[in-house]
Formats: C-alpha cells, structure tokens, sequence
C-alpha cells in the first residue's frame, strides 16, 4: 500500500499540469502559478487519506477511496477549470476593450486569478486521481462506491 512519501512522490505531474493551465504571461506570474500548483497539487496527492487515514481505521477506502469518487473529482475538475477558463478570457476581453486604464488592469489581474485557480484546481484534481491510481494498483483496490 503506497505510503505518505510514495503519494508525495506523485507531485510533479500536478504542479507541472497546474503551471501550464495557469498560463502565466510573464516570469513573476509563472512562480506564482508554480506555488499556487504546489499547494492544490500537495492536498491533491494527500487528500483521499488525510479523509479516510489508513493507520487504525478499518473505514479506510471507502467512498474517498472509490472509482465513484474518482468520476466526481475528474468531472468537477473538468468542468471547473473550462467555467474559470471562460472567465478569463470574458475578462481579457472587457479588458482590452476598456479605455479606463484603472479598470484594464483590473479586469487582467482578475483575468489572470481566475487563471491560477484553474491551475490549482487542476493541481489538486490530478493529485486526487495519482493518489487513487497508485492505491488502484494494490491488492485491496479501490472500493467501487
Ligand atoms: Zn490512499
């Protein structure tokens, strides 16, 4: 059964995922966007078991460590990031066509939060699926509910 160290081993991937759906315009927004991954993808990876813990719990890998949980994660995943997504380019849009230049910048900085909670959440969403992956392999499997 994979262990603390072996989900945090899964780490990259979300952070690497969660950079590029930030989409970051220049270097000081890109380290942003990496820690902003950092964390969603470091609750992701975790998640599952800091819900069900698996030392003294004979509840471990139940319903936060089922296939079904699995689909609710990547659907609520997906559906979120396209909803920030839209946002964000509706934003970037109002913005380049505003002449208030108090109002452009706004509407970018909003544009751009919108951005890295997309990251994030894509972060914690591909964690939540390493994390049940890594555990779908092991002789107890995942539940299917
Ligand atoms: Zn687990």
């Amino acid at each position: 059964m994979p262990n603390y160290a072996e989900h945090a081993g899964d780490l990259p991937l979300p952070v690497i995922l969660g950079t590029i759906i930030a989409r970051p315009a220049n270097g000081g927004e890109t380290a942003m966007a990496v820690v902003v991954s950092a964390l969603g993808g470091k609750l992701g990876v975790h998640l599952p078991d800091w819900l069900e813990p698996s030392l003294g719990n004979p509840a471990h890998r139940q319903f936060f460590h089922s296939w079904m949980f699995m689909v609710i994660v990547a659907v609520g995943t997906v559906w979120s990031v396209q909803e920030l997504w839209k946002k964000a380019e509706e934003l970037e849009a109002e913005s380049k066509a505003s002449w208030d230049s108090v109002l452009k910048r706004q509407k970018e900085l909003n544009a751009q939060l919108c951005r890295f909670v997309a990251g994030g959440v894509a972060a914690v969403g591909l964690g939540v699926a390493l994390h049940l992956l890594s555990d779908a392999r092991t002789r107890r499997g995942l539940a299917p509910l």
